[in-house]
């Protein structure tokens, strides 16, 4: 490094070199779009619901773009964002000003395009929306973009435009963000109907002078930066991604009518995408330095820093809720100081992923709600970083963050005895059932006596308004604790009776106790803090209410068996116990940043196996334990997700193989396809597996055998995600299907997920089919 910089853990000094003292700024990538209140939901549900006219929509989503630049602004933000803000999603906005609107919803959006954006986003009878998947690795999801040889793109910037306009109206200093090109086209799938070898990144060079024009019309509106988003490139990509993103930027920075262009990056390392975009001609790149993207910090001195180019150093996490060590952020600015020519600073990420202000969190104790960082907090801390690094007298504020720091690292919260204790003495047997599969299945059946394509459900039975009242009414105080339960059993009365009309071998309670299947444990285990006002975007006008995992995790006292133990005793047949897993109870929290995740982890694991036990202990037969995001936190770099993998099947098996050989455990995976972790899957050692297979005729079922999966699986044979009842002829056409690729003395019978977005009108009927077209089949056998 040139300039001798230092940083210290004592925070004295930062830049000993003063002359001249580097004027480095604050900025964000993008803010919540929600409003204080989720004043976007209501807004935008309220235009759907016809009480809003679009004018009124309009109106309210500028009132709060304007709200939010005017605070980003008074906070010391230097440049706000544009057009992060969007009325349903960013990718379905970044459709619209590229002109990719699929065919079938091309004619309502040259219309209407307020209401042709939302049948985009949520279909109509006659044209079906686009697909929803996650964004990377958040629980934030978007539309995908459908592309064929045969996509014509046409500019369209009045969005990103209009949104600029507004902002610099007001008087702020403004940054557009775009979704860069590159990643807009890995995002996208191609149009169903195009050849097998199609890539939408083939039309690469079509999409640029769209993207040209954007930008040439944001300039003219008086932008000077415009950042383009690629977190595609923090994936492994192949030489030809490589050579694509060379060649865009190439071109993009090769405009003579341009703004300057920061290219951004997040959620993890550039790596081999870092030296091309080093050597590339844009003017600027954003890059993470938070989390598994730490690495970017030596590859970027590895190759030479950013000479000439403008850094912003995600060095706040923009995606999990803790406070930032601000010693340690800016020891890693003073790094960065000497690899570039001028250094700003900023979250690693759009805020989008996190609540907005802790502030709002009254029922947090103080002590520890200082621990916490919500999206204005990351806006102060990011300020502060770049105050202290021009020189400004940040010294109070790094005492008090060193205070918080050390409380939450000798907090009895985070350090429970007894709970590090046990962790400390995991053994290997203890993640490993004693005896094999084959063993086990023979101690089962003598157990359970179920027959041949035995049918089960996946847990959850319709979530009636009733019983949404009942909760309601309960947390209202119009009624008491008993008489809540009382509603309950009475819902767990009749799911039971209908289970045994239905004809089903293994029945379930039906979770009618249960607002989500994350909270319901997150609320009673030791640990987990709840959040009043914590939304985060899920997708369109969903928002959801993550659990913070804040300390060590322990188990009180029984979670589930008092409502299983009902349920069982009003059958002979087994009723399976429920319980959502290690991995997803982590997946949907904010989840510790103070310890590895595998020791979270295990602490929750150890916890769901004394569930287990007592459940076992009180009768319960069959054991079912959750994993649908297993899959999801799959690491973005392939060299990281071994370890994952190694300690995520660990915390399952640590959780179920308490049990004695004659007690099933099922899992239960869904929301995505396990084709690429089949081994992680073998290595939960489940007794049996259920899985969502309706939509694919049973592909996953095909995969499992060609992997030679050796226990019982259920691939789902009824779509729950669709309205539609199957008629029985379905039903029985894929059991044959799965019957092609596993044998019939391991093939289970069920739908593809939980009932509870279903009604009784829809999930009845469709069970009665269900184990109508099991009967049949196993009369043929
Ligand atoms: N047991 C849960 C249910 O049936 C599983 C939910 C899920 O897989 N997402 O609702
Ligand atoms: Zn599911």
């Amino acid at each position: 490094m040139s300039r001798d910089l230092t940083a210290t853990r004592e925070g004295q000094s930062y830049v000993t070199d003063r002359s001249p003292t580097p004027q480095a700024r604050a900025t964000v990538h993008g803010w919540p779009r929600q409003g204080p209140s989720r004043e976007l939901k209501k807004a935008v549900e309220g235009y759907w619901a016809g009480r809003l006219t679009g004018d009124e929509l309009r109106t309210a989503a500028a009132g709060l773009r304007r709200t939010a630049w005017q605070w980003l602004t008074g906070a010391g933000v230097a440049e706000v964002p544009t057009g992060d803000f969007s009325l349903y999603d960013h990718v379905l906005d970044t459709v619209v000003m590229t002109g990719a609107v699929p065919a079938r919803h091309r004619e309502a959006f040259d219309a209407d395009p307020l209401d042709g954006y939302f049948a985009m986003a949520r279909g109509t009878d006659t044209a079906a929306p686009l697909e929803m998947t996650k964004w990377f690795d958040t629980n934030y999801h978007y539309l995908v973009p459908e592309l064929g040889p045969d996509t014509v793109f046409a500019a369209d910037a009045r969005g990103p435009v209009g949104q600029l306009r507004e902002a610099v109206s007001l008087g702020h200093s403004a940054r557009p963000v775009l979704v860069g090109p590159v990643t807009f086209l890995l995002l996208s799938k191609p149009v169903p109907g195009t050849p097998a070898d199609f890539r939408p990144l083939a039309l690469l060079d079509r999409l640029l002078p769209v993207y040209a024009q954007v930008l040439a019309e944001l300039r003219a509106a008086g932008a000077d930066w415009v950042q383009l988003d690629e977190p595609a490139l923090v994936q492994d990509q192949s030489p030809a991604v490589l050579d694509a993103t060379a060649r865009a930027y190439g071109k993009l920075s090769g405009l003579t009518h341009r703004p300057r262009l920061l290219v951004a990056s997040y959620f993890d390392r550039l790596g081999e995408a870092l030296p091309v975009l080093a050597r590339s001609a844009v003017d600027g790149l954003a890059m993470d330095f938070t989390g598994p993207a730490a690495a970017n910090l030596e590859a970027l001195a590895a190759v030479g820093g950013l000479p000439g180019k403008r850094l912003v150093a995600g060095v706040v996490d923009g995606r999990n809720v803790w406070i930032n060590d601000l010693e340690r952020s800016l020891a890693t600015l003073a790094t960065l100081l000497g690899l570039t020519g001028r250094l700003d600073v900023a979250p690693s990420c759009s805020l989008l992923h996190v609540p907005l202000d802790t502030a709002a969190e009254r029922d947090i104790d103080p002590q520890v709600a200082r621990w916490l960082a919500f999206a204005r907090q990351k806006v102060a801390e990011t300020v502060t970083l770049a105050q202290g690094l021009t020189g400004g007298d940040i010294t109070p504020r790094l005492s008090a963050n060193r205070a918080a720091l050390a409380s939450r690292s000798r907090s009895a919260l985070t350090h429970d005895p007894a709970v590090r204790a046990r962790c400390a003495v995991v053994a290997p047997e203890d993640a490993r059932r004693p005896e094999p599969f084959a063993l086990r299945s023979v101690a089962q059946q003598a157990r359970l006596r179920l027959p041949p394509l035995p049918t089960t459900s996946i847990g959850s039975f319709p979530q009636t308004r009733e019983l949404r009242v009942a909760r309601a009414d309960l947390r209202a105080g119009r009624i008491d604790g008993p008489a809540y339960e009382e509603r309950i059993r009475a819902e767990i009365r009749d799911t039971v009776a209908f289970q045994e009309k239905a004809g089903l071998d293994v029945l379930v309670h039906g979770e009618p106790e249960r607002n989500d299947m994350v909270q319901y444990f997150a609320e009673q285990l030791t640990g987990f803090l709840a959040t009043r006002h914590g939304w985060v975007q899920s997708y369109g006008t969903r928002y959801v209410r993550p659990p913070i995992l804040a300390g060590d995790v322990s188990r009180p006292a029984p979670m589930t068996v008092d409502w299983t133990s009902y349920a069982q005793s009003l059958t002979v047949r087994p009723v399976k116990g429920m319980l959502t897993g290690p991995v997803t109870l982590l997946a949907w929290s904010f989840v510790r940043d103070d310890q590895p995740l595998a020791e979270t982890a295990r602490q929750v694991a150890l916890a769901l196996r004394d569930e287990v036990a007592d459940l076992e202990a009180a009768g319960t037969a069959v054991v079912q334990v959750d994993e649908p995001a297993l899959r999801e936190t799959l690491p973005l770099r392939a060299t990281a997700r071994p370890a994952y993998l190694q300690w995520a099947t660990e915390a399952f098996r640590l959780a179920t193989s308490g049990v004695r050989a004659d007690t099933q455990v099922h899992t239960h995976m869904c929301y995505a396809e396990f084709g690429d972790i089949i081994d992680a899957v073998d290595a939960l050692d489940a007794d049996v597996i259920s899985l969502e297979a309706a939509r694919s005729r049973m592909g996953i079922a095909d995969e499992l055998a060609a992997a030679g999966y050796p226990r019982a699986v259920g691939p789902g044979v009824y779509d729950i995600h669709a309205p539609r009842v199957p008629e029985e002829r379905e039903l029985t056409d894929l059991i044959d299907r799965a019957l092609l690729s596993v044998p019939a003395d391991r093939l289970w019978i069920n739908p593809d997920c939980g009932l509870k977005t279903r009604s009784w009108a829809e999930a009845g009927p469709a069970l009665e089919r269900l184990t109508a077209a099991a009967r049949r089949v196993r009369a043929n056998l």
